[in-house]
C-alpha cells in the first residue's frame, strides 16, 4: 500500500516534506503509525531547550564536538587549490555517524523506548548505534547482511563487545538492502518498545529530514570556522555521497549562500561506463526504494541493479531525496570518482598531510585533485567524513592487486 505524504501533520518544520517531487513516504500500512509518531516526536523535541541541551552536551563532552577545520598546506601547494578539511574523522568512533545516532537515541528515550534497531552495511552505523546505546542504556539489535558480516568481521566483533545483538540477514543478496528490509520488519513487530535508527538521510519521511537535521551541526560549525580561519566563505564545498548524510550535513551550512558551489561525489567504481559503480545521478533514474522517491540504480524493468564501490559506505543503489532535489534544481551538482582515483587520493592525503582518510571521504578528495585545473586558486572545503583505519585491509589488498597487474 502506498501512502501519500498528506497523511502527515502539515508543518512548517518540514517544508516540502510531501510537496517535493523527491522524498515522500511510500511505506506499507504497517509502518505508518510508527512514522507518524516519529514525526510528532521530532517536531516536539527539536525546539525543546531541554532536548537541545542534552544533545549538545553529549556531542561536546562525549562525541568530541566541535571537530576542527584543518588547512591542508602541502596538498594545497601540490595541486594549486586552497584546500581545507572539516575533520569528522576525529569524532568518536571515527566518522560523522555518531551525530545521528546520538540524536535518534535521545528521541527513542524521550518516547520511553528501551530498545533500538539499526541496519548496517560496512558496520560503521552499527558500531555508532551500539556505542550510543551503551552510553544511554538502551538495548541494541543490529541487522547486517551475512555477506557484509564476513567482509567486515572486526566491526561485528566491535558491536558485540559494545553489548549489541547482531542479527545476520540471509535473504536476497545478503547485504545492506536486505538488512534495511529486516530492520523495518523488526520495527513493525515491536513499535511500542523499539525505535529504528536509520543510518543515512534516506528512507520514508520523516527520516531523511531528521537525519539531515542531526547532521547539520557539521555545516553550522564549518561555516563559523571558515569565516574565522579563512576570513571568508569557501568558494566550493565538496563531500562524498553514499546515502547522503555527511554531504547534506555540511551543505546545510552553505545552501543559503548562493555564491558557494556545492559538489557531491558518488562512487564511480570501476568507471561509470562499466556499469560497476554506485553513481545514481549519472546512471540511475527516478524511482522508489525503501520508502522514498529518488534517483535509483535500476534496470529497464525497474529491478534494483547491483552496485560496486571499493568503499562500502558509498555502495548503495539509492541516494537521499534531498540530494535528488538539490541536483534537479541545480543548486548542487553531483560528480563521481573511481576506485582507483580514491585510492590515489588516500595515499596523497596520508603522505602530504599525515591523515589516513576513510575510502568514502577519499572520493571527495579525489574529485578535487582530478579537477585541480578548474579549481585553481579557489578556497575549497572538503568534508572529511571519516578516518581510514577501518579500510587498511582493503587499501593494502587493492594495492597488491594493482602491483600484480603491472608485473
Ligand atoms: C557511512 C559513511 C559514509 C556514507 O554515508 P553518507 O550517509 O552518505 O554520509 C561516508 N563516509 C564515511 C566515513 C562513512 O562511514
Amino acid at each position: 500500500m502506498i501512502h501519500s505524504p498528506q497523511t502527515f501533520r502539515s508543518s512548517p518544520h518540514f517544508p516540502g516534506g510531501g510537496a517535493l517531487p523527491f522524498g515522500g513516504c511510500f511505506a506499507p500500512e504497517t509502518l505508518m503509525a510508527n512514522l507518524i509518531e516519529l514525526e510528532s516526536l521530532w517536531i516536539d523535541a527539536k525546539d525543546d531547550p531541554a532536548f537541545r541541551a542534552e544533545l549538545d552536551g553529549l556531542l561536546t563532552n562525549y562525541a568530541g564536538r566541535a571537530t576542527p577545520l584543518s588547512h591542508a598546506p602541502r596538498l594545497s601547494e601540490k595541486i594549486g587549490v586552497d584546500v581545507w578539511l572539516k575533520r569528522e574523522d576525529l569524532l568518536h568512533t571515527g566518522a560523522h555517524k555518531l551525530n545521528n545516532t546520538i540524536g535518534q537515541c535521545l528521541l527513542a528515550k524521550r518516547a520511553g523506548k528501551s530498545r533500538i534497531i539499526a541496519e548496517t552495511g560496512a558496520g560503521q552505523h552499527g558500531v555508532a548505534s551500539a556505542t550510543t546505546a551503551a552510553r544511554l542504556g538502551l538495548e541494541c539489535t543490529v541487522y547486517m547482511g551475512e555477506r557484509d558480516a564476513e567482509r567486515q568481521a572486526p566491526n561485528v566483533q566491535r558491536m558485540k563487545l559494545l553489548g549489541a545483538k547482531v542479527e545476520l540477514v540471509t535473504s536476497g543478496s545478503r547485504t545492506l538492502k536486505d538488512a534495511v528490509d529486516e530492520a523495518m520488519r523488526a520495527w513493525v513487530e515491536d513499535p511500542d518498545g523499539s525505535h529504528y535508527v536509520l543510518g543515512s538521510a534516506l528512507g520514508p519521511h520523516p527520516f531523511p529530514r531528521i537525519v539531515a537535521d542531526f547532521q547539520s551541526v557539521i555545516g553550522r560549525e564549518a561555516r563559523v570556522q571558515c569565516l574565522d580561519q579563512m576570513q571568508d566563505l569557501p568558494e566550493v564545498v565538496v563531500a562524498c555521497v553514499g546515502g547522503g548524510s555527511n554531504a547534506i550535513g555540511i551543505f546545510r551550512g552553505f545552501v543559503d549562500d548562493a555564491e558557494v558551489e556545492l559538489v557531491g561525489v558518488e562512487a564511480g567504481g570501476r568507471g561509470v561506463a562499466t556499469g560497476a559503480h554506485a553513481a545514481r545521478f549519472s546512471g540511475g533514474a527516478p524511482g522508489v526504494l525503501h520508502g522514498t522517491h529518488t534517483y535509483v540504480l535500476q534496470d529497464d524493468g525497474g529491478q534494483i541493479r547491483e552496485t560496486h564501490s571499493i568503499s562500502a559506505g558509498l555502495d548503495y543503489p539509492a541516494v537521499g531525496p534531498e540530494h535528488a532535489g538539490l541536483g534537479a534544481s541545480g543548486r548542487a551538482r553531483y560528480e563521481s570518482a573511481t576506485d582507483g582515483q580514491a585510492l590515489d587520493a588516500f595515499g596523497d592525503l596520508a603522505r602530504l598531510e599525515g591523515i589516513l582518510p576513510a575510502l568514502e571521504s577519499s572520493h571527495a578528495v579525489a574529485w578535487v585533485i582530478e579537477n585541480s585545473t578548474a579549481l585553481r586558486g579557489k578556497r575549497v572545503l572538503i568534508n572529511l567524513s571519516g578516518r581510514g583505519d577501518k579500510d587498511l585491509d582493503s587499501v593494502i589488498a587493492a594495492k597488491a592487486a594493482l602491483a600484480g597487474g603491472k608485473r
